[in-house]
């Protein structure tokens, strides 16, 4: 019997939503329409801080606005903070993680601080700290909560996930519903160094509580942007630590702005909202997105 597909569409509801979160929306609702599978709506709201009811608000009417229905009730991250703290507990028991006391600015002027794919990578001060120093600050000092990298990747067996590419889910595989034979690829989540798993400021972060609410949600096909490659190495390994099912992941290329720059929801691109207020159809963008001709100075970043 094929596959029931589940994918999803995972916004943080942190500004108004822009005509590439529209494309890669479509993206997953129209693979999950034509296998017949199920498409989901989560909500991202655990930073406290950036997080508004208005852009909740804001994502719900744009999706309503394009015609983009999901199945089942929406998710919000805020309400499942009890499960990521079940998971964290549980990698502590392993010995994974560690609490860490060290700022932003502490990391930065570290002159050590190596990079990684996403910048400087935490230089482990932390990890070094002896138990009865963690025990004198643990209760005073506000902390992070890091994964070892090392000793995570040492307990797991270099650890898989099956890729396809964006042109394996056009064309014929959404006439059909048939997906071409997945790639596998292995995770190397090394270079992302220490990771955050629970911030200062919230009790979670974007890598568990994507991770863990993908395998809660039954989500089996993970389309998202090529700019979070990177986190898929790291999600990979939660999933093997945690023995959890992994999705196949399809990351699909960003769209640029006409200054070249990727559509960023903090550099005033042009959100779904103001084309709304311009006039513009949505029948008709959303035909266009279909088929990857993208509004007015809007391009398709090179894969
Ligand atoms: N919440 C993330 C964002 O808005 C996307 C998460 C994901 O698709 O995994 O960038």
């Amino acid at each position: 019997m094929p596959q029931h597909i589940v994918t999803r569409f995972a916004p943080s509801p942190t500004g108004r939503l822009h005509v590439g979160h529209a494309w890669s929306a479509l993206l997953a609702h129209d693979l999950a329409r034509a296998t017949g599978g199920a498409f989901r709506l989560r909500v991202e709201d655990i930073d406290g801080a950036r997080s508004r009811p208005e852009h909740v608000a804001g994502i719900i009417e744009d999706l309503n606005w394009l015609g983009i229905d999901w199945d089942g009730e929406v998710v919000f991250q805020s309400q499942r903070l009890a499960s990521y703290d079940v998971a964290l507990a549980h990698l502590r028991d392993m010995d994974l993680l560690y609490p860490c006391f060290c700022s932003r600015a502490d990391i930065a002027a570290s002159a050590t601080a190596p990079h990684g794919p996403e910048g400087p990578l935490y230089p482990g001060t932390c990890r070094a700290l002896p138990q009865a120093e963690r025990d004198r600050r643990i209760d005073g000092e506000a902390h992070a909560w890091r994964l070892d990298m090392a000793k995570a990747v040492a307990r797991t067996c270099d650890p898989e996930w099956s890729a396809l590419a964006l042109p394996d889910i056009a064309g014929d595989t959404l006439e059909y519903g048939i997906l071409p034979r997945a790639m596998r690829r292995r995770a190397t989540p090394l270079a992302a160094g220490d990771v955050v798993l629970a911030r200062k400021d919230a009790p979670t972060s974007y890598h568990l509580s994507c991770t863990l609410d993908d395998a809660a949600m039954g989500v089996t096909h993970v389309l998202r942007g090529s700019d979070l490659f990177a986190a898929t190495h790291i999600h990979r390994l939660l999933q093997a630590l945690l023995d959890l099912p992994s999705p196949l992941y399809v990351h699909h290329p960003l769209l640029l702005g006409p200054d070249g720059r990727r559509l960023a929801k903090r550099s005033g691109s042009i959100a779904l909202a103001d084309l709304r207020a311009q006039g513009m159809n949505p029948a008709r963008l959303v035909a266009n997105l279909r088929a990857r001709v993208f509004p007015v100075g809007i391009s398709l970043a090179s894969a």
